[in-house]
């Protein structure tokens, strides 16, 4: 079966905000030659519409902009859902020392001072974007969840069905989170198995399908109809599964 290394993920996508077009192709050239994706805006206004109509994973903005300026830019990410989270890297200059703090205290993750080194920038922006996917993988993996009648609260580690608390071993309750929580997506049992074994905790049985079973059983003959097994494939989790009578 073919795993997924690090080299197949996506590519990370910056989005450059800046006026000076020689420091724009700079930071163009260089991200790239990094392997990330680059999109540009030269004003704040089109920057905060690019970062709106996409998903970016870190923004690299100037603080001087023609138009609205770069502190402005930041506070209106920040005031809409769609990009309240994404990381923001101000790109300043010298004597904006003060603008610096405004915009580390209106939500901007770090900055750099021109001249700055490419390098440095680089480095910076990995330590963003590690920080922001850490942050985004454990609000996932902390808000409680509902679907299909089964509702599962990872902080509490309880589950119920139907209203009914039922108890579940730590692997069968990971793997059902998980399946939960990508509902629609299919799994591979090998795809599925990191999140049954988890860091450091000891998985008697490796054998994802014993699991399955066991989560079926404790589900109930109405509830385990969620757990899709898809022939020659895996699993997957499923609100509305075919052929079930819809039951809340
Ligand atoms: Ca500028």
């Amino acid at each position: 079966m073919k795993s997924v290394g690090i080299h197949n993920m996506k590519r990370e996508r910056v989005l450059v905000i800046e006026d000076e077009s020689d420091i724009l192709e700079l930071l163009r050239f260089n991200l790239k030659k990094e392997g990330y994706d680059v999109d540009t805006a030269t004003d704040g206004e089109r920057g905060v519409d690019h970062a709106r109509s996409k998903a970016y994973d870190v923004v690299l903005l100037d603080l001087m902009l023609p138009g609205i300026d770069g502190l402005e830019v930041c506070r209106r990410l920040r005031a809409d859902p769609r990009t309240e989270s994404l990381p923001v890297i101000m790109v300043t200059s010298k004597g904006e020392e003060s603008d610096i703090l405004v915009g580390l205290g209106i939500g901007a993750d770090d900055y750099v001072t021109k001249p700055f080194s490419i390098k440095e920038l680089l480095a910076r922006i990995k330590v963003v974007l590690r920080r922001s996917k850490t942050a985004a993988v454990s609000r996932s993996d902390k808000r409680p969840v509902a679907k299909g009648g089964i509702e599962i609260d990872p902080v509490r580690h309880q589950v119920s069905v139907d209203g009914s608390p039922v108890a579940f071993t730590l692997a069968e309750f990971r793997l059902l989170h998980f399946l939960v929580r990508h509902e629609g997506r299919v799994f591979s049992r090998t795809e599925l198995l990191p999140h049954v074994v988890g860091d450091g905790v000891v998985v008697v049985d490796r054998n994802i399908d014993v699991h399955i079973r066991n989560i079926r059983k404790k589900l109930g003959d109405i509830r385990m109809h969620h757990l899709v097994t898809v022939r020659g494939v895996g699993y997957k989790f499923e609100s509305h599964p075919v052929g079930l009578p819809s039951v809340g």
